[in-house]
Parts: structure tokens; C-alpha cells; sequence
């Protein structure tokens, strides 16, 4: 872009949002350009805070006809490089941070309405200040945005009994690649009037438009909610003591975590102070969430007797029930300081994986086995949402082996965990989302059908190509 047009979209923005919340100064800007893990930084022109929606689709309409790409941002906590610029320097950093007004809470209707730089954190307070549930939870809640959550379609803790963040929204508001609001704000259960145009902004990574602001669901509040951490002999045994729970126990089933014990070492290692629940290691480790909305005595008996039954049945080796709040959250902290404790522990491979729940403990056997084959003495570092066919199968390197040196090998690990898991019928990605990092990979798995498809969808919406360029396709 000319430096004069550039001088004038940005004297534009500036009229737009006010001088002080458009950031052109490489140090200020250095924050909004990094992603989480820290390992790229990308250069835009310029990082922008709109407070409201008029602002953003204002915004948009000055790019769009300055064709100048937008790159929507929200807490910055997406792990693909998705919500950073690429190292051209021509992209404007769309920050919807300003934008994080909770419009209007609905409690006949169970639902919400939130603007798109809402923290995580702060819906599910606002929803409890209510007394009610907005389940969607992850170890990023209190950084990540709705917004983001949306373009992402998180998963997180209690998806098995929730689903994604896609099956709790009904309805969005959404600036299009041209600058126009589309006003989809509906609180709707059902409604049947045309193609689901929400379904393609949720999970989009913000290709296809930006979302100001969403319809969520609400579900009353559990009156009781208990954890336990059950040791486990293999995976298999996780999957047997996941059918028997569910058969037992139904919705109240609301989160099954599987970590392996060299999980719990990293964490053990890292995080000192956090509890060590059994005096033996044990090969597998599952973290279980039981909520009830009737009592606790109820919940208490459910899961009692479930794992009774498991211990019973040489399905579980031994267990421990958290019997107060604050155990509850240590044996949680457990599952949430993984990812810490592997990025305190250094540099490692990472993969974001979804299969039929029914095949993981077959894939889990193959991939350690194909690896140790591949790169002897490799470390996986597997844990993830058992329930929901979830898996973050990462790969450390041998012990001895600089983390730097083994990351050189990331090519050829992942074609040997995601040729697997294609094998099986599963996903590249469960949770993360494409971004950059997975695009090579998306060209590769999906069928060229879908990828046609695809690049239709983003070619109808955003034909100039402005919206986060070079994201997913
Ligand atoms: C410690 C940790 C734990 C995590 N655990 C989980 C987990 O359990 N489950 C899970 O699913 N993810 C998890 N994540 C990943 C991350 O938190 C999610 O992807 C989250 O939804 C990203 O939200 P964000 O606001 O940080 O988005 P960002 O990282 O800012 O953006 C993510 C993507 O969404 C787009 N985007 C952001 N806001 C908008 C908007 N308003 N409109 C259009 N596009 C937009 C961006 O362009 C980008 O492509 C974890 C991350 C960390 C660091």
C-alpha cells in the first residue's frame, strides 16, 4: 500500500475510535503481535481498539476500501498463530478487547448476550451472579474471549455433557468483510429459516467476518458438583470406566479427563506445591466430574457407588474423591498445570487430536509404538478430553536431547501422529483450529471436495480476501 493511502486509512481509524486507541509504535504494538507460546512474532500496520460494534464495522469499511487486511483479536490465547499478523506488515490488528459489555441477561429465556471481548471468565461469573451456568471452561478462561472462543469453537472441560462452544450459542452479531452489521442477535431454540449463516462464523478463526457480540445459552446451576481422580491401569481401562460411567451416572456426567503418569510427573516436578493424591504412580490417571442438580448427597452416592463398581470390577486400581471445594480444585489444578508444567519443562511437539472415543486406546498404543520406532527414547505427553474422543497427544524429546534439536524432527512426528489418526478417522485438530500453523496440514487431510467448498464459502463472503488472509486455507 502507498505510504499516503497508508497515511490516510490511518488518519481514518484514528477518526474513527479516537488517537489514543489506534497503536502504531513498534514497542506498543509488541504485545499484539506474539503468540502464546511465544515462539513467532508477526508486524502489522497498526493495532486498533474499537469500543462498539459501529466502530468495528467502520473499521472494516475503511480496510475494505483501502484493501487492507483485517486481523480480528481477541485474548490472544489461541495456540495456531491465528490472531497475529504475518511478517509483512500491512495488516491492521483488530483488538476487540474494548468491546466487553454484558448487554442483557434472559433468565426466563436462559440467556445472554455479550459483546465479543467479553473475558471468559467474567460470562461465567456474571452467569453464576445470576444463578446460573455458563459451562464453557478452559485453563485460558481468565484471558480468552468469547469472541475468540466463537471463532475457535473451544471445547474445554465439559464439553461431554455441554458440547462446544458452537452448541452453546444461539445467535451473532457479526461485521461482514465489507463493513456491514449483520444483526443476528436471535435468542432462539429453534428456527428454521434459511442456511445456519452463525454456524460458518463460529469456528471461521475470523476469515469470514468479525463477531461483536453473541446469544449464549445459560443452564441452571449445578446445586452439587464433585471430583475425583481415579488411577487406571491403561487406557483401555479408561475407556471401560467411561462406558460405566456413563451408563450409570448419564448427564450427570460432566467432565472425563485422561493423563498419564508422565503427565503428572512433568506437573509433579514443575509445581511442587500442587497435591500428589496417591502414594504409588500409577500407568493412567482419570479426572471425573460429576454434577448434580438435585443434591449433594445424591451426587456423593452416584459417584460413590460408580467407582465402587469400577474398583469392584478391576476396571479402576484405586481412587480418590475429593471431599471438599478446595480439593475439588487441587485435583483440577492437576489437569489445568499440564500445558504449564510442559511449557516450564521446555519446547515439544504438539498435536490437538479428536478420534471415535472407541479407537483411542488403540491409536494411543500405535503412535507410542510407530514414535519409539522413529525417535527411541521420545516422551509423549498424553492427556486430553477421554470423553470426548479428545486427545493432546504432544511429544517431548529423549531425555539428553536439546528441545531446539528435536523440534527440527516436528515434520516428520507429525506425519506419523496425524497419517494415525487420519487412519482412525479422526481429526488434526479438535479443539485448536487451523491457523497458520495447520494449514499445510488441513491441504493435506481434507478431501479437495471440502477444501472447494471451503475456499467457495470464503470467496462468496470476503472476495477481496481482507479478512485474516492466509488463516485455515
Ligand atoms: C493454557 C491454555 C489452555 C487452553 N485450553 C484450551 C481448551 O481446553 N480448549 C480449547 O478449545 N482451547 C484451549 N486453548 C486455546 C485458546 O484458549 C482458545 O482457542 C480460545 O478460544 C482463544 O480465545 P482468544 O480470545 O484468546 O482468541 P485469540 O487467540 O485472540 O484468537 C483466536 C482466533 O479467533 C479469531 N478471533 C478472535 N476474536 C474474534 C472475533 N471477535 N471475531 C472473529 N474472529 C476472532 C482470531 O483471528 C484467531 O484466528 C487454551 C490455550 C491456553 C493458552
Amino acid at each position: 500500500m502507498a505510504e499516503g493511502s497508508t497515511d490516510a486509512l490511518l488518519a481514518r481509524c484514528r477518526a474513527i475510535v479516537g488517537a489514543g486507541h489506534v497503536i502504531t509504535d513498534d514497542a506498543d504494538m509488541a504485545p499484539f503481535m506474539a503468540d502464546w507460546r511465544g515462539r513467532y512474532s508477526g508486524r502489522g500496520l497498526a493495532v486498533v481498539l474499537p469500543l462498539d460494534t459501529a466502530q468495528v464495522a467502520a473499521i472494516v469499511a475503511a480496510c475494505a476500501a483501502a484493501r487492507v487486511p483485517v486481523v480480528p483479536q481477541g485474548g490472544r490465547t489461541g495456540l495456531v498463530m491465528g490472531s497475529v499478523p504475518d511478517l509483512s506488515g500491512s495488516a491492521i490488528v483488530l483488538s476487540l478487547r474494548r468491546l466487553n459489555r454484558i448487554r442483557a441477561i434472559d433468565p426466563a429465556n436462559r440467556t445472554m448476550t455479550v459483546e465479543a471481548g467479553c473475558i471468559l471468565a467474567d460470562i461465567q461469573a456474571a452467569a453464576e451472579g445470576a444463578g446460573m451456568l455458563y459451562p464453557l471452561s478452559l485453563a485460558a478462561e481468565g484471558s480468552c474471549t468469547i469472541g475468540g472462543n466463537l471463532s475457535t469453537n473451544a471445547g474445554g472441560t465439559a464439553v461431554l455433557r455441554y458440547g462446544n462452544t458452537r452448541e452453546l450459542c444461539l445467535g451473532l452479531e457479526v461485521v461482514n468483510p465489507q463493513g456491514e452489521v449483520w444483526e443476528g442477535l436471535r435468542g432462539l431454540r429453534k428456527d428454521n429459516t434459511g442456511y445456519a449463516l452463525r454456524e460458518l462464523f463460529i469456528g471461521a478463526e475470523g476469515t469470514l467476518g468479525v463477531i461483536t457480540a453473541a446469544v449464549l445459552k445459560l443452564y441452571p446451576a449445578p446445586r452439587a458438583a464433585l471430583t475425583a481422580l481415579v488411577a487406571l491401569e491403561s487406557p483401555r481401562h479408561a475407556l471401560e470406566l467411561l462406558g460405566l460411567l456413563q451408563t450409570r451416572c448419564g448427564a450427570a456426567l460432566t467432565g472425563f479427563e485422561l493423563m498419564s503418569a508422565f503427565c503428572l510427573d512433568l506437573v509433579a516436578a514443575q509445581f511442587p506445591a500442587l497435591p500428589r493424591p496417591f502414594a504409588d504412580r500409577h500407568p493412567q490417571y482419570a479426572l471425573i466430574e460429576l454434577s448434580s442438580t438435585e443434591s449433594d448427597q445424591h451426587a456423593h452416592s452416584l459417584l460413590e457407588s460408580s467407582i465402587g463398581e469400577a474398583l469392584g470390577a478391576g476396571v479402576a486400581r484405586d481412587a480418590v474423591l475429593a471431599t471438599s471445594q478446595q480439593q475439588a480444585l487441587g485435583l483440577w489444578r492437576l489437569r489445568e498445570h499440564i500445558p504449564l508444567a510442559q511449557a516450564a519443562a521446555g519446547k515439544n511437539i504438539k498435536h490437538d487430536i479428536s478420534l471415535p472415543v472407541s479407537e483411542i486406546p488403540d491409536f494411543i498404543l500405535a503412535a507410542d509404538a510407530a514414535l519409539e520406532q522413529a525417535f527411541p527414547g521420545c516422551q509423549p505427553v498424553t492427556f486430553g478430553h477421554l470423553g470426548d474422543g479428545n486427545l493432546h497427544y504432544n511429544v517431548a524429546p529423549p531425555v539428553g536431547v536439546e528441545h531446539d534439536a528435536f523440534l527440527t524432527h516436528q515434520a516428520a512426528v507429525n506425519r506419523i501422529v496425524h497419517d494415525l489418526v487420519h487412519a482412525c478417522g479422526g481429526s488434526i485438530s479438535a479443539e485448536h483450529g487451523i491457523g497458520v500453523l495447520k494449514r499445510e496440514e488441513l491441504a493435506r487431510y481434507k478431501s479437495p471436495v471440502e477444501l472447494g467448498m471451503m475456499r467457495a464459502i470464503k470467496a462468496a463472503l470476503d472476495p477481496l480476501g481482507i479478512m485474516n488472509p492466509g488463516k485455515i486455507l
